[in-house]
């Protein structure tokens, strides 16, 4: 017999994004429910760059963590559950 262990997430159990720099290792987490918005682009360990002038990832990041607030706030009186499927190892 095989079995298949799937694990899901909600948007409500996402708490923090975590940075580990790897050139220094400083871990830097940012809670998800923080009503300001991320500013850190440099390792706050020893001033690496993280994210360069105009950088499309730190765009997609500031988008990314906007609709992850935004699915907070909105989606306690929706007629759905929006959940991320993610590895199992992951939720150890
Ligand atoms: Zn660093």
């Amino acid at each position: 017999m095989t079995t298949e262990q799937r694990v899901y997430i909600t948007v409500n159990e996402l708490l923090e994004i975590e940075f580990r720099c790897k050139k220094c290792h400083v871990v830097f987490a940012w809670p998800l429910a923080a009503a300001t918005g991320f500013r850190v682009n440099n390792c706050p360990g020893y001033n690496t760059d993280w994210f360069g002038e105009m950088d499309h990832r730190r765009k997609n990041l500031d988008q990314i963590l906007i609709a992850l607030r935004g699915f907070r706030e909105t989606l306690a009186d929706a007629n759905f559950e929006l959940r991320f499927r993610i590895t199992p190892h992951a939720a150890a």
